[in-house]
């Protein structure tokens, strides 16, 4: 009995120290709550609160600021990659070091040279001309404009270096002009070739025509050939007129095409019959070879008809009496080939790339030669027509002229 009366004593004595325990820990938390609430009151809260709410206001606002610079700056900075990325012009930037840091498409093209960005300039234009250009920019800090001529890699440019002030480093802009200077010079040569053409049928009508003042006139038999000489010169210039007329419509793009849906047979026929009577006074037979059954031709027939004259027209002043010329048409992909074939004098290999050419002659001597702008006349029809024209030629054996015309 005592037993029991000693455990209940005990247990009631460690609940009492537990809950003693428990009691204590809650009052001094409570003594915390309530002296840091005391402090808070002191601290005046609501004021402090309106501060931090326009500090946070006040942050917001300027984030929201940069923000929109900084997709104006985004924004600005894709629309300069953008004109760098699809300028033809060819933009450097390297550091004060010579190592390049930016290159656009252009620029890596023109100087053939993938990957610049890293590399030094001299190791990315690779040319001691451009190279000196850059170098004098750095040393002088000052612009730098040259036009060079680089025959090696058939290029003309215009490379300009400028300074930057600031990071000591340099630009470099590289302009193609190879096309401009190309044009520039055909438009040279053209003139001078005229006035070269020109020079020689007014020539000999200026001695013509002094013979004939000098009493030949009245000769009999001198008057008459010398008036059918002066005939002949002034049918030449003519001839001569027209062509460059015709030449200078068609390459300005000033000649609409009448385009329509032609069979190509009747193509050839027509011009082998325009052409008949000059080839048979040449002694020479003409030929046609054609299917019935090819596709027609998108083509301007009166034009097309001039191409294949002009063609003829050689094939008759190039093929000695007996020989033949045949003309051809057959399919080819998406387009007809036609063909002019002779058994002529044939072309030299070295001149054939040139016969196009305005003004251009094998042998300016050689008789029965016209004014060299046939074939220039025939090309820039037959580019108009979205075709293509080249000659295979083998000297003294003969020649073959084609051309392709897209399918209607
Ligand atoms: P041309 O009025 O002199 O015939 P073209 O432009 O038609 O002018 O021809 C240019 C030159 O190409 C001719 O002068 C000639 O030397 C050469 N040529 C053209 N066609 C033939 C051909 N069928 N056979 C040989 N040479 C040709």
């Amino acid at each position: 009995m005592n037993a029991v009366l000693a455990i209940g004593f005990g247990i009631a004595s460690l609940a009492a120290v537990w809950f003693a325990w428990r009691y204590i820990r809650l009052r001094r938390r409570l003594d915390m709550y309530s002296g840091a609430l005391r402090q808070s009151q002191s601290l005046n809260l609501p004021t402090d609160v309106r501060n931090l709410e326009d500090l946070s206001s006040a942050v917001n606002s300027l984030v929201s600021n940069f923000n929109l610079q900084l997709s104006t700056l985004n924004a600005k900075h894709k629309r300069l990659a953008a004109v760098l990325e699809q300028m033809t012009d060819g933009v450097l930037i390297a550091d004060s070091n010579g190592q390049v840091q930016f290159a656009n498409p252009a620029a890596e093209k023109l100087f053939e040279s993938p990957n610049a960005v890293g590399r030094t300039v001299i190791e990315v234009v690779r040319h001691h001309q451009l190279v000196e250009v850059w170098r004098r920019c750095q040393q002088t800090n000052e612009l730098q404009s040259e036009f060079l001529e680089l025959p090696a890699r058939r290029q003309f440019l215009q490379l300009i270096a400028i300074p930057d002030q600031h990071a000591g480093g340099s630009l470099l802009l590289a302009q193609d002009l190879t096309r401009v200077r190309r044009l520039e010079t055909v438009r040279r040569d053209f003139i001078s070739n005229i006035s070269h053409e020109l020079r020689t049928p007014l020539a000999s009508l200026k001695a013509l025509t002094e013979t004939l003042q000098d009493g030949a006139f009245s000769d009999p038999q001198a008057g008459p050939r010398f008036l059918g000489r002066i005939a002949t010169e002034v049918d030449a210039l003519t001839q001569m007129a027209q062509e460059l007329l015709d030449l200078s419509k068609i390459e300005s793009g000033q000649v609409a095409l009448n385009l329509a849906s032609i069979p190509p047979k009747a193509l050839l026929m027509s011009a082998a019959d325009r052409m008949k009577m000059q080839a048979e006074r040449a002694g020479l037979t003409l030929h046609v070879e054609c299917s019935n059954d090819l596709p027609n031709v998108r083509a301007d027939p009166a034009r097309l008809e001039q191409v294949l004259v002009n063609l003829i027209h050689n094939a008759v002043k190039f093929t000695r009496p007996g020989g033949d010329a045949t003309l051809l048409a057959e399919a080819a992909s998406r387009a007809v080939r036609f063909a002019v074939k002779d058994s002529g004098i044939g072309i030299p290999s070295d001149d054939v790339p040139r016969v196009f050419e305005r003004f251009y002659r094998v042998d300016k001597s050689r008789a029965g030669s016209g004014t060299g702008l046939g074939l220039s006349i025939a090309r820039h029809i037959v580019e108009a027509h979205h075709g293509k024209i080249w000659v295979e030629s083998e000297e003294g054996k003969g020649s073959i002229f084609y051309f392709t015309i897209p399918v209607a």
